[in-house]
This record gives C-alpha cells, sequence and structure tokens, in this order.
C-alpha cells in the first residue's frame, strides 16, 4: 500500500461522521448507462427533453417509456465492488457506534440493494413513484411497473411513437385517488426535496471526512457541498476516474476505477 493510501486510511480510522457522495461513475462501472449531460439520446429524444416536467406533460406515456427502460437496465444490473464495499463499511462503523451517510445522486437503486442503509437518493429513485394529484410516495420495485409499459424495455425504431393511453399508465392506488402517477425523480428545473436537501445538510455540516466517489467535485451536486466541507479544513477524498480543477483542493485523489480505489481504502 503506498503511503498516500496509508495516511488517508489512518485519518479514516479516526473519523466519526463520515459523509460519502457518489456519482455516475460508480453505477457506469456496473454497466449503467446515466443518460445524463448533454448529448444523451434515447430512441430519437433528447434526455434534457424527456427529463423535464414540460415532457411529461406533453406526453406522459413518452416519458414513462423511458423511465421503465431505464427501470429495466438497472434491474438488470448488479451491484459492484465498490458498492458492496461501501455498505460493508457502513455496517462496520455503525456497529462501533459511528456514523456514515451515503448521499447519491445516482437513480438506480444499486447502494440499496448492495444493502446500505442510511442513504439519501438526491435525485430521485427509478424505483419510487409520486402522484401527480396527492403527491404520495411509494417503493415500486415492479418491472413492468404496469402490463402496457412492458414492451418499453424492448428495443424499438427510433421513430416508434409512443402510444400507450394515459389510463393504462401507473396510477395511484391510495384512497381510491387515481391521480396518474410519474416516477418519483428530480427533473430538469425541478428543485431538490427539501427534507432530502436538509439531511444532506446536516451531513454536510457534521462529518469529519467526506468522501467524493465517481463524480467530479465540480460537477453539481458534489460542487455545492464539497467546497464547503473543505473550507471547514475536514478531509476530502477524491475517487475518480482523472484529476480536475478542483482535485488540488482536497488532500487526497484516487485516480481509477472506483471498484479498486474504493475498495482498497474502505479496507479498514
Ligand atoms: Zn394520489
Amino acid at each position: 500500500m503506498n503511503t498516500v493510501m496509508k495516511s488517508f486510511k489512518d485519518t479514516l480510522l479516526n473519523a466519526k461522521n463520515i459523509l460519502i457522495l457518489t456519482g455516475s461513475g460508480i453505477s457506469a462501472e456496473s454497466g449503467v448507462p446515466t443518460f445524463r449531460g448533454a448529448g444523451g439520446f434515447w430512441r430519437s429524444y433528447q434526455v434534457t427533453y424527456l427529463a423535464t416536467p414540460r415532457a411529461f406533460r406533453d406526453n406522459p406515456s413518452l416519458v414513462w417509456e423511458f423511465y421503465e427502460y431505464r427501470r429495466a437496465l438497472a434491474t438488470k444490473v448488479q451491484p459492484n465492488k465498490a458498492h458492496d464495499t461501501i455498505a460493508n463499511f457502513e455496517k462496520k462503523l455503525t456497529s462501533q457506534g459511528k456514523h456514515v451517510t451515503v448521499v447519491t445522486q445516482n437513480v438506480d437503486g444499486l447502494h440499496q440493494r448492495a444493502g446500505t442503509k442510511n442513504i439519501v437518493e438526491l435525485h430521485g429513485s427509478l424505483f419510487k413513484t409520486q402522484c401527480t394529484e396527492c403527491g404520495n410516495v411509494e417503493v415500486n420495485n415492479t418491472v413492468p411497473i404496469c402490463p402496457a409499459l412492458a414492451r418499453a424495455s424492448l428495443p424499438e425504431p427510433d421513430d416508434m411513437a409512443s402510444d400507450i393511453p394515459v389510463e393504462d399508465l401507473p396510477h395511484c392506488q391510495k384512497n381510491d385517488c387515481r391521480g396518474l402517477l410519474r416516477p418519483f425523480i428530480v427533473w430538469f428545473g425541478e428543485n431538490l426535496d427539501e427534507d432530502l436537501l436538509n439531511k444532506t445538510e446536516a451531513a454536510v455540516e457534521s462529518c469529519d471526512v467526506c468522501l467524493i466517489i465517481g463524480t467530479s467535485s465540480l460537477i453539481y451536486p458534489a460542487a455545492m457541498f464539497a467546497p464547503r466541507v473543505a473550507e471547514r479544513g475536514i478531509t476530502v477524498a477524491e475517487f475518480n476516474l482523472e484529476e480536475t480543477a478542483a482535485t488540488k483542493s482536497f488532500q487526497y485523489h484516487f485516480q481509477g476505477p472506483c471498484t479498486v480505489t474504493v475498495t482498497e481504502a474502505l479496507d479498514i
């Protein structure tokens, strides 16, 4: 083990409140396509259009097909060694009376499937729905989520028009509400959920070590939190495939696949 890694592990051994921020890089190593960022397409649609409240208003069937496709993909992949290591790390430290908070921008549920308990899904989840009428949020792991969306995971021509009647899309079962459900995902132009943001803020304020895994500390949402942690003089360690302009402001940078670097760093 190199001396930098040893030094970080010593810091980690003394920490009591650990904040772990994770991003698309950790999911990418499980084979999950992220569909975020400029240039992302599904069929012939720009993802920056599909992931908007406007697209859902204009064509809820199309947006549901896109999310059902992603739900089907996410259930076919497995949590990787980095997900497993984080879950084991949390379990071990919790048993020692320490506190680990995982804040992820990923919506694929892989941290939970690996066994992580104290998790904030800042961008929502592919496996949660929200009622557009009563606001009720529910976990839903059934794929397909309804019979009409069963074909959404199949390859289709780019010009395939979405023709599922709205009444065949998922609807709210709570108290005969029957409101149309939407994916519980933070779309472009929407605010983060206040409760989730508060929980994250609390972890940002109380942590004594912060790990940024599989995302750049320059990119939102890590960019929102990591510099504030660093300003408090708290140790920040980046685990990333590449260096960024922000790397130098943090104490540690471990370059390489998360499945390698995180597995080594959290094995304490
Ligand atoms: Zn409802």
